[in-house]
């Protein structure tokens, strides 16, 4: 018999027939170098907790620290229950941290991009965006109902036609790029977008979310890596993926912050991260400030594994950072390539479409300071005999 939901089950029979369908795995354990997977003990090649810092001893007893005194949920949202003085602190020492004036915390990074970009441009205005902005930089440019006009993918030259082409037609302009891209993990020229937004008198938004505790001086993110401190208005940023918790967060100057207290709709109409997200966040903080081993660590093992991947004949990209994406193509055979590797013990994920474009499937491997030598050796093993297998490598 059929019914009005027939349409799902034929969509997703789709899914499946091209290799877009998302199987998602059940982990019982912490995050770390190795998990727990389906009852067995298989390494980690696919997480962003790039420090290790999601179940670090020190961060666990901020959190627990926290809720003995704070108790588990914030109540309601800040704007009308009040703001528990660990976002406030969470704020001040992330400000401090990446040289800023002020900083502002929301749920999550996707939600970062929703509250920012609406509240400083609307309909009479343009957004400049990079083809190959994250996910959640498109929804909050099309929620704020500005003109979109996409760059070629880290083209300084496009993004100049862009701008002369459109301009003049509009109130205010504003730049948006990833400032490392997620699925390939090369870093925008963000010194050379700086010189175009101050030619031009646009604001400039970039989203650190894969620089923030990886690039720059101990983790400090992609404006330090360019020394360009003072000269960026908006850094939207993560506290789910180096910092190992969760939480998002806009850095800046204290009007745009404070502007995005009164605006930004996540942060009216929405909670807060619970108080021990934000101990445990602060904690985190704590670790980068006080030495930079853990970034070391990552940059080496990255180094490692990326080097010992080419040498082997894998294509890995354009990475330059410890993103490290193993271009297959077809989504089948990244699908396949995935199953026999975690066959074989390594949990490292097929990504393909929407997350990538069609036919540009690939397994995107994170490196971390978790990682022992021994288990990139193990993973390198593997992708070898996987890649012979499959006839991606001879
Ligand atoms: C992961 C990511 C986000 C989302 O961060 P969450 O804290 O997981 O919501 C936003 N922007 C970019 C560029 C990302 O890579």
């Amino acid at each position: 018999m059929s019914t009005h939901l027939d349409w799902i089950q034929e969509e997703m029979q789709a899914l499946k027939e091209a290799g877009f369908y998302k199987y998602i795995r059940t982990i019982s354990s912490p995050q770390g170098a190795w998990l727990v997977i389906e009852g067995r003990r298989v390494l980690n090649f696919c997480s962003n907790n790039y420090l290790g810092l999601a179940n670090h001893p020190r961060l666990i007893e901020a959190a627990k620290a926290a809720i003995d005194r704070y108790g588990v949920g914030p109540g309601a949202v800040r704007v009308i229950s009040g703001t528990n003085d660990l976002h406030i602190e969470l704020e001040k020492r992330m400000a401090r941290f990446k040289g800023v004036e002020a900083a502002i915390t929301f749920q999550s990074g996707f939600n970062a991009n929703l509250a920012a970009i609406p509240a400083l441009v609307g309909k009479e205005d343009l957004i400049f965006s990079d083809q190959l902005n994250h996910a959640s930089i498109i929804d909050g440019c099309r929620l704020s109902g500005a003109k979109i006009v996409p760059y070629e993918h880290c083209d300084v030259a496009s993004l100049e036609a862009a701008i002369q082409a459109n301009l003049h037609q509009y109130r205010r302009g504003l730049i948006i790029t990833d400032g490392v891209f997620s699925m390939d993990g090369d870093v925008t020229p963000l010194d050379k977008i700086y010189e175009v937004a101050k030619k031009y008198d646009l604001l400039l938004m970039v989203d650190d979310a894969h620089g923030e505790g990886v690039l720059g001086k101990g983790g400090r993110g992609i404006v330090d890596h360019f020394g360009l401190h003072g000269k960026v208005d908006v850094e939207v940023g993560t506290m789910s993926k180096a910092f190992g918790v969760v939480g998002g967060m806009v850095a800046g100057s204290t009007a745009i912050v404070e502007w995005l207290r009164q605006r930004a709709r996540p942060f009216t109409f929405s909670s807060a991260v619970t108080p021990a997200d934000a101990a445990a966040c602060i904690a985190a903080i704590d670790l980068l400030e006080a030495s930079t081993e853990l970034v070391d660590k990552l940059w080496d093992n990255a180094y490692y594994f990326k080097g010992e991947m080419k040498r082997l004949g894998f294509d890995t990209g354009f990475s330059t950072t410890p993103i490290t994406p193993i271009m297959l193509g077809d989504e089948l055979l990244a699908q396949n390539f995935s199953r026999e590797l975690f066959e074989a013990g390594i949990f490292a994920t097929a990504n393909s479409f929407p997350i990538v474009p069609k036919g540009k499937a690939r397994i995107r491997v994170m490196i971390s300071a978790a990682h022992a030598k021994e288990d990139l050796n193990k993973g390198l093993e593997a992708f070898a005999k996987v890649g012979r297998q499959l006839g991606v490598i001879r």
